[in-house]
């Protein structure tokens, strides 16, 4: 191969506004047939709009919005940094977090000002207790939108349950859509979120699986068997894709929101907060070795 049309690849893909690490991510991209995207804050914007607060009798919801974007001072999650800046926005007097422990994909708990709390998933929240009554009519209105939703328990007890828009990215499809056409056969969806949040967000896409309810070693398993049939690259954006993408042929980290792990563990990183760079790298991966042959 001729190491002149690759460099001149991994600058036309800078131009694009993507970093590549070094000529063999280009090389490895020309090969790639299978791609898995992440969903939450990768093909969704990743919960940057607060929609509703659905709150226990005895609790308040600005309280409720203080203690969470309080604890989620101490994560690394795209939706915890839309928590801390929407508290922001109102003006909350923000409590310092202590003995946080991150699950991730899953939330956090911690202490706040004398509260232990709990905030993320429903598994992680609840457990296999069942919803509280008050709870079922958020669930229900809620049912058919694109939206993540943050259970929050203070002292053990469910006290609220946030509902954050998680809008699908515009250029999402498209980006599908330009991958197949430049030569990628399987795509799949690949999500912590629960089944129902992934299928809202998979009905718009063109996708052959979707995976939901995954941890950070599902994510793992699912890519190695993946690449085990075909060369496969992940794209993720989280802290809790790191593994993912390290475990990939090629590993791409959304990284406009600067300098996490997802983007150490990654062989390209995508500086613009869009996902069609993806399509265009690979498009520059094919046509450079196409030269370089
Ligand atoms: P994806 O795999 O699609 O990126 P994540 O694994 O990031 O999704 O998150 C799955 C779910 O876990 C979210 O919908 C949310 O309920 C919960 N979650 C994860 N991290 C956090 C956090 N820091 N704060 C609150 N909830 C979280
Ligand atoms: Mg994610």
């Amino acid at each position: 191969a001729a190491p002149v049309a690759f460099i001149g690849g991994v600058s036309r893909a800078a131009r694009a506004g993507i970093l590549m690490k070094g000529s063999t991510a280009l090389e490895a991209l020309a090969q790639i047939r299978t791609a898995i995207f992440d969903k939450t804050g990768t093909l969704t914007l990743g919960g940057a709009e607060l929609i509703e607060i659905d709150v226990a009798p005895s609790q308040e919801a600005e309280e409720l919005l203080r203690l969470l974007a309080s604890l989620e001072q101490a994560s690394h999650h795209v939706l915890a940094d839309s928590i801390v800046r929407i508290a922001h926005h109102r003006n909350l007097a923000l409590s310092q977090p202590r003995d946080v422990r991150e699950y991730r994909g899953e939330g956090l708990k911690g202490q706040v000002d004398l509260t232990s709390i709990a905030a993320g998933s429903r598994s992680l929240v609840l457990g296999d207790r069942p919803q509280p009554q008050w709870a079922e009519s958020g669930e229900e209105r809620h049912r058919n939108a694109q939206a993540l939703r943050v259970f929050l328990a203070l002292d053990g007890e469910l006290a609220g349950i946030f509902t954050f828009g998680d809008a699908i990215r515009e250029d999402a499809p498209d980006t599908v859509g330009a991958l197949r056409s430049a030569g990628v056969t399987r795509i799949v969806m690949l999500t912590g979120d629960d089944g129902a949040a992934a299928d809202k967000i998979a009905a718009s896409l063109e996708l052959d699986a979707v995976i939901a309810d995954a941890t950070p070693a599902d994510k793992v398993a699912t890519v190695e068997t993946e690449k085990a049939m075909a060369p496969t690259m992940m794209v993720g954006d989280g802290i809790n894709d790191a593994p993912a993408l390290a475990a990939a042929t090629v590993g791409i980290a959304m990284g406009a929101r600067g300098g996490t792990a997802s983007s150490e563990a990654a062989d390209v990183v995508v500086l613009t907060d869009r996902l069609q760079p993806v399509a265009e790298a690979l498009r520059i991966a094919r046509r450079t070795r196409g030269i370089a042959l």
